[in-house]
C-alpha cells in the first residue's frame, strides 16, 4: 500500500470518494461525452466513475479493465447490461456466486455472495484503452478496495490489464512478480499475507464471440477457485 495514500475505512466513504473523482481529463471528459447507442439514446447515462459492487466480505475478488461505454457507464453498476455482463453472470450463476444470471441494471435484484466485482480503472476509456497514467490514478481506489475485504483469500483477473493492476498491489505489498506471465488459468501465489492471483482472458465479445474464452472455460476456473480457496458452495 502507497503509504502516501489515505485509505478508506468504508465502502461507503471510498465510493462516495470515487464517483466525484475528476483525476483523469481525458476520461472525464470521454465518460461525459460519449455518444449513446441510438437504441439507448433515450436514456440518462451515469457518466461517472463506476465503484465496486458485491458481498463487503468476499473471498474472491473479480477485477476487469473499466466499464464500458453502453454498459457501466450507462446503467452506473459495473459489468451491467452489456455483453460482457450477460456473459458473466450466467456464469458467477452457475457457479454459486449470483442469485440470479440477470445484470440489466442497478436495480435488477442482483444479489452477489461471496464475491465482490470492479474493475482496475473506473471510468470508461476510449477504444478500451486506458493509458499507464490513467491505470496509475486509479490504482489508489483499486487497492482500498483489496484492502476492504478482510475475508479475501483469491483475485481472478479478467484480461491482461487487470492482471498488471493486481501485480503492481503484490510489488508494493513487497512481494517479487517476476516471471508471472500472464495467461488463462494461471494462478500465483505469495503465501498467505497477500491473496492468490488467478487469470482469464477477458470475458468481452472479442473472445466470448470468437470462442477465445469459452463458459466451460471461465466455469472450470472458477470451481477450481472455490476449491482451492477451501470453501464449498452455499
Ligand atoms: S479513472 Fe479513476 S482516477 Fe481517473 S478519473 Fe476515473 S475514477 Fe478518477
Amino acid at each position: 500500500m502507497n503509504p502516501k495514500i489515505k485509505l478508506f475505512e468504508s465502502f461507503e466513504a471510498l465510493n462516495s470518494c470515487v464517483i466525484k473523482c475528476r483525476l483523469c481529463p481525458r476520461l472525464v471528459d470521454y465518460r461525459e461525452h460519449v455518444l449513446p447507442k441510438p437504441k439507448f439514446q433515450h436514456e440518462i447515462y451515469w457518466r461517472k466513475p463506476i465503484p465496486g459492487f458485491g458481498d463487503p466480505k468476499a473471498w474472491l475478488l473479480l477485477t476487469g479493465l473499466a466499464p464500458s461505454p453502453d454498459g457501466g457507464n450507462r446503467t452506473g453498476r459495473i459489468f451491467t447490461g452489456d455483453a460482457t455482463g450477460r456473459f458473466l453472470m450466467k456464469m458467477l450463476y452457475q457457479a454459486g456466486f449470483a442469485n440470479q444470471p440477470i445484470c440489466e441494471s442497478a436495480k435488477d435484484g442482483l444479489i452477489l455472495k461471496d464475491c465482490y466485482l470492479t474493475a482496475a480503472v473506473k471510468c470508461v476509456p476510449p477504444l478500451h484503452k486506458p493509458t499507464p497514467q490513467e491505470c496509475r490514478n486509479c490504482a489508489q481506489y483499486y487497492h482500498n478496495e483489496v484492502y476492504l475485504l478482510k475475508n479475501l483469500k483469491a483475485v481472478l483477473a479478467l484480461g491482461r490489464l487487470a492482471f498488471d493492476a493486481y501485480l503492481q498491489y503484490a510489488k508494493m505489498q513487497g512481494f517479487s512478480t517476476r516471471n508471472m506471465p500472464f495467461r488463462h488459468g494461471a494462478k500465483y501465489q505469495w503465501g498467505d499475507r497477500v491473496p492468490a492471483l488467478y487469470a482469464s482472458y477477458h470475458p468481452s465479445p472479442q473472445n466470448t464471440n470468437t470462442g477465445k474464452l469459452s463458459e466451460e472455460m471461465l466455469l472450470t476456473l472458477l470451481e477450481q477457485i472455490r476449491a482451492q480457496s477451501s470453501l464449498p458452495a452455499n
